[in-house]
C-alpha cells in the first residue's frame, strides 16, 4: 500500500490558512462528522486510477513532474479492467478484454509495459440458438449480413464531426430519434433485425430502443466505421492481452506506486475556478491542496463528487443525466479442452431468448483449457446466480453439446454491482449529445476531464481511455505553465 501522504508535501498550518483549505474544512463539517487530518499539495490530483487516470499519470512522470497524485476510491487499479482467476493458472477479464488493430494508443502502450496481444479465436461455424433449437452457419463475418445497411450508417457517420458532432448536418434530427427508429426504416431481415440489437447491446450497453441515433454515428465516426467496431478480425474484438487486460494497470501502478493513493474516493472539489489560487479535493479523511485536477471516470460518476462552486449548468446536466443503463454481466467457465473447435464450431452463440446474448471462446492463447464466455441477457436471465449458471450452461450444451453443461470453474461479473463504475459502457439517450456534449471535454478552471468518454477516437473503449489520458495529461501540464488569469 503506498503511503497516504508524501510527508515532503505536507503543509504547514500558515499554508493551510493562506490557501483556505481551514476554511474548506469548517464549510465541510456538515458533511462529515469526524476530523479530515493528514494535509497534502500536489501540483496535479488525478481522480481515478482505470487506464484514463494511470495513463495521464504516467505521462505527467515522464515529463519530469514529481509533484501529484491519483486518488482512487477502490482497493485495486484497473476501474473497467478487471482480470479474474478461472484456476488452473486461466485468468479472463471480467470488464474490458478486446483490442483492434487500429487502437494505436493502447497497443503503444501494451508495448512499452511489455504485455503482448493474442488473436480471438475465429475459426469454424457460428451457432444460433433460435426457438430452443440450435442451427448453425457459416462464421467468420460480421454479425450484420446486409451490406448496405453497413454501409449506410458508415456513409452518415462520415458527415459526423467526433469534435463536435452537434454541429454536423442533421444533428438535431439525428438527436431527436433513438437507433431503434432509424433501424425499423431500413427493412432489415428478421435474421439481420435480432443480429443488429445483439451487437448493439453487445457494442453499446444498451438496446436500440434507449440510443440516440446521432450518439451511434458519433461513436461509429469515433471507432472508423461500423464494420470495425462490430467484427473480429480487423475490428475491435481482433485480440486480446496475454494475462488479462487489467494488467497494463497493475504495471503502471508498480512504476507509480508513490503515487497512487487506493481507497480513496473524492467527495468533493472546492474553489475549483482558476480564480483561487488552487482548489481543495475532499476525502473521507483528507484535504488535499492540487494546483489542477485531472477528472479520470466517467461522467456519471463526477455525479457522486459535490462541486462547490456549482459547475456551470450544462456540465453539471452531464453528471446528472448521463444514462446508467450499461448493466453488463460477463460469466465465464472453464473446460478442460476447447472441445467446441473439433466440431468445427467457433465457440460463438447467438440466442433469441436468452440467457445470454452472445458466446465467445474466451480460452488462452496456448489452449491449454477451454473457457467459454457468455454476454447476460439481464433481462432474460435470472436474477439468482445459482439458477443463471444453471440456465446459461444449459444453453450451451443445447449450442456445443452436453460437455458444455458441466464446467471445471465458473465466475461472473456483474459490473451494475460496483458503486465506482454503476455498469459498463452507457450511450448517450435522445437529445443529450446535441444539446449537452459542448460540455463534454472543455477544462474548467482548474478541472480537466478524462476518461474514455471524452475521448475523440475509440470513445467508450480502452483505446479512448488512454488517449484521454493523454490529452488529459498535457492539459493539465500546460495549465500549471499557462500565466495567471488577469484580475479583473
Ligand atoms: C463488461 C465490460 C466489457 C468491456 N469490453 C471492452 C472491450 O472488450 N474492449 C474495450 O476496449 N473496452 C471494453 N470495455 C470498456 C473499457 O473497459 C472502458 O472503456 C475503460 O476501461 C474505461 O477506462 P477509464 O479509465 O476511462 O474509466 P474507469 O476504468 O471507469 O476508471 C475510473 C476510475 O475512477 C474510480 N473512481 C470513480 N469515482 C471515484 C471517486 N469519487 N474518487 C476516486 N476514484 C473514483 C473508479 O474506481 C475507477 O477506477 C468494457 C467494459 C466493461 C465493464
Amino acid at each position: 500500500m503506498p503511503s497516504r501522504a508524501n510527508p515532503k508535501n505536507s503543509i504547514s498550518r500558515r499554508n493551510v490558512l493562506a490557501t483556505g483549505a481551514v476554511a474548506a474544512a469548517a464549510s465541510l463539517a456538515p458533511l462529515k462528522a469526524h476530523a479530515q487530518t493528514a494535509v497534502a499539495a500536489y501540483d496535479v490530483v488525478i481522480v481515478g486510477a482505470g487506464l484514463a487516470g494511470l495513463t495521464a499519470a504516467r505521462d505527467l512522470k515522464k515529463a519530469g513532474l514529481n509533484s501529484f497524485m491519483v486518488l482512487e476510491a477502490r482497493d485495486r487499479v484497473g476501474g473497467r479492467t478487471l482480470n479474474q482467476d478461472l484456476g488452473q493458472g486461466t485468468t479472463v477479464d471480467g470488464g474490458g478484454q478486446w483490442v483492434g488493430p487500429t487502437q494505436h494508443a493502447i497497443l503503444e502502450l501494451a508495448q512499452e509495459l511489455d504485455v503482448e496481444t493474442f488473436p480471438t479465436f475465429n475459426e469454424g461455424k457460428l451457432t444460433l440458438l433460435m426457438q430452443r433449437s440450435a442451427t448453425t452457419v457459416e462464421g467468420g463475418r460480421t454479425l450484420v449480413a446486409d451490406g448496405t445497411f453497413i454501409e449506410k450508417l458508415d456513409e452518415l457517420a462520415a458527415d459526423i464531426s467526433v469534435e463536435t458532432p452537434w454541429t454536423s448536418p442533421r444533428a438535431a434530427e439525428y438527436d431527436s430519434m433513438t437507433f431503434r427508429e432509424w433501424i425499423a426504416a431500413q427493412a432489415l431481415s428478421e435474421e439481420d433485425q435480432l443480429s443488429v440489437d445483439a451487437s448493439t447491446y453487445l457494442t453499446f450497453g444498451a438496446p436500440p430502443d434507449a440510443i440516440s441515433f446521432l450518439y451511434v454515428l458519433y461513436y461509429i465516426k469515433s471507432a472508423g466505421g461500423y464494420g470495425v467496431l462490430e467484427s473480429i478480425e480487423g475490428g475491435a474484438q481482433q485480440d486480446r492481452f496475454v494475462g488479462g487486460s487489467q494488467t497494463l494497470s497493475l504495471k503502471m501502478f508498480e512504476e507509480l506506486r508513490d503515487h497512487v493513493q487506493l481507497d480513496t474516493a473524492v467527495k468533493r472539489i472546492i474553489n475549483w475556478e482558476t480564480a483561487s489560487e488552487v482548489c481543495q479535493v475532499i476525502t473521507d479523511e483528507e484535504i488535499i491542496q492540487a494546483k489542477q485536477v485531472v477528472l479520470a471516470l466517467a461522467p456519471s460518476l463526477c455525479n457522486q463528487i459535490v462541486f462547490d462552486s456549482p459547475l456551470p449548468p450544462k456540465r453539471a446536466d452531464l453528471h446528472r443525466t448521463w444514462p446508467v443503463v450499461g448493466t453488463g454481466i460477463k460469466a465465464q467457465m472453464r473446460y478442460s479442452t476447447p472441445f467446441w473447435r473439433d466440431k468445427g464450431l467457433n465457440g460463438q452463440s447467438f440466442t433469441d431468448a436468452g440467457p445470454y446474448v452472445w458466446s465467445v471462446d474466451n480460452s488462452p492463447a496456448d489452449g491449454s483449457s477451454g473457457v467459454l464466455l457468455c454476454f447476460v441477457d439481464t433481462d432474460a436471465a435470472p436474477r439468482d446466480p445459482e439458477s443463471r449458471k444453471l440456465q446459461i450452461t444449459q444453453a450451451l450444451a443445447a449450442c456445443f453439446g452436453e460437455e458444455a453443461a458441466k464446467p471445471l470453474a465458473y465466475v461472473e461479473k456483474d459490473w451494475s454491482d460496483e458503486p465506482w463504475s454503476k455498469g459498463c459502457v452507457s450511450p448517450l439517450a435522445p437529445g443529450q449529445l446535441s444539446t449537452l456534449g459542448e460540455a463534454l471535454r472543455p477544462s474548467l478552471g482548474r478541472l480537466h476531464w478524462s476518461g474514455t468518454e471524452t475521448s475523440l477516437l475509440w470513445t467508450g473503449y480502452m483505446d479512448g481511455a488512454v488517449r484521454s489520458g493523454h490529452t488529459a495529461a498535457l492539459s493539465a501540464l500546460g495549465a500549471l505553465t499557462a500565466p495567471p488569469p488577469v484580475p479583473g
